[in-house]
């Protein structure tokens, strides 16, 4: 039975320590303008228009760290996208009713005109994917002026495993020197994991969430480690056993802690998706390329396009064979289940490497099929109201898998199978396209 308390104790808290300014404005613009945007994006759908609600654009390539698996081209000269562009991107997507935007990189505070671009759309709300090592209590206190934007600071294990992951030094405390100067401004602040093997037994734990609520902070999200990118560490990706401990925990968390978990593979009766096929995102690299999502580095679009980011992505057949394709053959990720499929798509339309180091598809033809977040027969329902209610109505499959059904027994035979034998890095079974 959920805990009846959470919620109002979730609510308390953050009434308590966020500013009230940053809190009316995520309520506003975030909460009920998002919510319009999504219905927006509902009868877009229904005239078999296609631009998602949310766009998440990767300003800069430039990172202060090398963290294992990433994709982005941290070691390459910088390339930030101009103010200007971005500007005429955030404009035209306003003007079909969006009004979220994830900000990513690289580390966006290593882009000069971070706080200008915020301060140019305060009808806007931003979520910032950081590091957190470059908010010092001065930005920090810039953000709370602004109001319009949510730091999720990145932590992937505590000294040592930070140390290890991210190739860095003293990483775990300069990132919880960030988190403390947000919260301290009376930020709306998250912690983001992606969970691999060797911190998921640390930061997928209740002691780590009872940590992060004693420090104040508002919401997490838990990532599946995504082996892809120059730096691969396949070792490092969880198994369908541990996939599935991670779906248990979090809706046994969400039900009885008070503080928000979010998570983007899941619909409210626990059954996979893809943000990418639903369409409800699609992701602008650092190169100005319209990528399918930020790690399928690969464009026939780009934001140069005169046309504008609305009618680019509206009129792309790219994007919409993705979409159509990949739902064909899995409910999860397809380039981790079918780099194969992904290889198909890009030559079929002649899409282009959008990495500045010019590997993607070495790297494709170098990725072996893995499980990811589509466990049939594992399927677990939210158990809070709350969030069985967001998710019934503002974020599922959006019709996305209804005409393609993927051979969902055959997975879930081999799936079995995998569980019992805990083979270290099993293989799903390529599922075949049912029409
Ligand atoms: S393809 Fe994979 S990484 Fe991309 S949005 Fe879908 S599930 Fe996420």
């Amino acid at each position: 039975m959920p805990d009846l308390t959470m919620l109002p104790s979730l609510v308390f808290r953050t009434l308590r320590t966020a500013n009230f300014r940053c809190l009316r404005k995520f309520a506003w613009t975030f909460g009920v303008k998002g919510l319009v945007a999504v219905e927006k994006f509902k009868r877009r759908l229904r005239r078999g228009d296609y631009f998602p609600p949310f766009l998440y654009l990767s300003i800069t390539n430039s990172c202060n760290l090398r963290c294992q698996g990433c994709w982005v081209d941290v070691t390459a000269p910088p390339s930030h996208l101009k103010l200007d562009t971005l500007d005429r991107v955030i404009r035209d997507a306003r003007a079909h009713g969006n009004v979220f935007f994830g900000i990513l990189g690289g580390e966006p505070f290593m882009h000069p005109g971070l706080m200008d671009l915020l301060a140019a759309h305060p009808d806007c709300y931003f979520q910032v994917f950081t590091n957190g090592q470059f908010i010092t209590e001065k930005t920090a206190t810039r953000l709370r002026e602004l109001g319009n934007a949510t730091p999720l600071i990145s932590i992937e294990g505590r000294e040592l495993i930070s140390n290890e992951r991210r190739r860095g030094q003293d990483v775990f405390n300069r990132s919880l020197r960030g988190l403390e100067n947000s919260l301290r401004a009376g930020l709306l602040t998250g912690v983001a994991t992606s969970l691999c093997r060797t911190n998921i037994d640390d930061l997928l734990t209740e002691t780590w969430l009872r940590e992060l609520i004693q420090r104040g902070v508002h919401y997490v999200w838990y990532h599946g480690y995504r082996p892809v990118g120059p730096d691969m560490n396949p070792d490092l990706a969880l198994r369908p056993d541990q996939l599935t401990r991670v779906r248990r925990f979090v809706v046994e968390m969400r039900a009885r802690m008070p503080i928000a978990i979010i998570d983007a593979y899941y619909d409210h009766e626990g059954r996979a998706l893809c943000p990418m096929v639903t369409g409800i995102s699609h992701h602008i690299g650092p190169t100005g390329g319209i990528e399918p999502c930020p790690i399928i580095q690969f464009a026939a679009e780009s934001i140069d396009d005169p046309r504008g980011v609305f009618a680019t992505i509206k009129d792309s057949a790219f994007l919409r064979d993705f979409r159509e394709t990949s739902a064909r053959h899995t409910r999860g990720c397809v380039i981790l289940e079918r780099p194969d499929v992904v290889r198909e798509l890009v030559q079929k339309h002649g899409a282009r490497d959008t990495t500045l180091r010019g590997t993607a598809m070495a790297e494709l033809d170098a990725m072996t099929p893995r499980y990811s977040q589509w466990l049939p027969g594992e399927e677990v329902p939210e158990r809070h109201w709350a969030y069985r209610l967001a998710k019934r109505y503002w974020f599922h499959e959006f019709g996305a898998y209804r005409h393609a059904r993927p051979d969902a027994e055959g997975r879930a035979r081999k799936l079995r199978q995998d569980l019992e034998t805990h083979d270290p890095s099993p293989a799903p079974q390529p599922t075949a396209a049912h029409d």
